[in-house]
């Protein structure tokens, strides 16, 4: 059997091991090296923002988020039901319950419609996630959770160079957290990033990196209990050297989507998913919707055609209101999330994907 065709996978090359050498040669591994405050601000000015606050991994950004916000145990976080469990995960790590409620058949992300209906009293954030890349609609979000003072986590750790009415996402909200684990459009190895509204939110997620310790002495003096999630000068090395291959990368993957676009449009049982009007999307990961009524096929049918092949694909996620840590949680009903869960696979997505394997990929799925 020859190399199966990843799902997912980086393209690493000489800029980032000379830059990983760099480290050794000036000694400096750890956090608060030199490549981390190179790849914090050239970050920050690709988002067309002040500041940004690197971390160990975009769990942990999301995290800091929310201890930044003061949520808390008793608080409600609205999080979209169709999402990875590290959206919701962090709500639990601060004793908050989630709220889980239904997308939009469109965008795959958040339905506003369903988040009007789940606000109370308690509701202390909102967790828009650009599900696979593709941004959620901050507009109607905005216009719902402004009124009543609810900040917005935008959970853009996938989203990473897409673009919701032409603001990079993660800009849109109070705090955008950002992921560079192996199979993100970039990654550092593992690592995240933090944007936020003002800068003392930016001062104060940092210092919450940092173990919350006082700076300008020798003592250890903490003024409140912090994390140790600052980012390792290794990592921001391989962050930044992947990042100023950004637009490639998105770009690689962009015309990947418009070949898989023209290549399964003849399929009458398969669709892929689009880019909104007013949306500009990453396509970290692309997928096919199968609607067994046609064929008679279902998306358990075409991942096993695809793996027979070598070729991996993943079901969508599994909605969390589903899973066994949150099952008991009482919520509205999420039609939408579960039809996407049963009918959407991920298909190999990766800026480096072969034009033979593109076409082997198209004929597979019946293109
Ligand atoms: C990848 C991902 C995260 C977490 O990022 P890590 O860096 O792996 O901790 C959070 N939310 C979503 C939707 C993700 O896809």
């Amino acid at each position: 059997m020859g190399d199966r065709v990843p799902l997912s996978v980086p393209s690493l090359g000489a800029q980032e091991a000379a830059y990983l050498t760099a480290c050794i040669d000036e000694g400096w591994v750890a956090r608060g090296g030199r490549f981390v405050r190179e790849f914090e601000t050239l970050f920050a000015k690709i988002a067309g923002v002040d500041h940004a606050v690197s971390t160990v991994s975009g769990s942990a950004a999301l995290h800091l988020a929310l201890v930044d916000l003061h949520v808390s145990s008793g608080d409600e976080v609205i999080v979209p039901a169709l999402t990875f469990i590290a959206t919701a995960a962090p709500v639990a790590y601060v004793g908050a319950t989630p709220v889980f409620v239904d997308v939009d058949p469109a965008t795959y992300c958040i339905d506003p419609a369903a988040i009007e209906a789940a606000i109370t009293p308690r509701t202390r954030a909102i967790i828009p996630v650009h599900l696979y890349g593709h941004p959620a609609d901050l507009d109607p979000i905005r216009a719902l959770a402004d009124p009543r003072e609810i900040p917005i986590v935008e959970d853009a750790t996938e989203a990473l160079g897409s673009y919701c009415r032409g603001r990079a996402c993660g800009t849109l909200g109070t705090i955008g957290a950002f992921s560079f684990n192996g199979n993100k459009v970039i990654t550092s190895g593992g690592g995240g990033m933090l944007l936020a509204d003002t800068g003392a939110r930016v001062d104060h997620l940092r210092h919450l990196t940092l173990q919350a310790r006082v700076g300008g002495t020798v003592e250890y003096l903490h003024d409140e209990v912090g994390f140790n999630y600052a980012m390792s000068n290794l990592n921001a090395a391989v962050g930044l050297a992947q990042l100023k291959r950004l637009e490639e990368f998105v770009e690689a993957r962009r015309a990947l989507a418009r070949r898989y676009a023209e290549g399964l449009a003849p399929v009458d049982d398969l669709t892929f998913c689009k880019e909104a009007p007013w949306a500009r999307c990453n396509f970290w990961l692309m997928s096919v919707l199968v609607d067994e009524r046609v064929r008679g096929r279902n998306r358990t049918d075409l991942m096993r055609t695809l793996d027979e092949s070598g070729v991996d694909s993943r079901p969508f996620f599994h909605p969390l209101n589903r899973l066994k840590p949150f099952r008991a949680l009482e919520g509205a009903p999420t039609p939408v999330a579960d039809r996407l869960h049963s009918q959407g696979l991920s298909i190999p997505s990766s800026a480096n994907l072969g034009r033979d394997d593109q076409e082997r990929i198209i004929t597979l799925l019946g293109g």
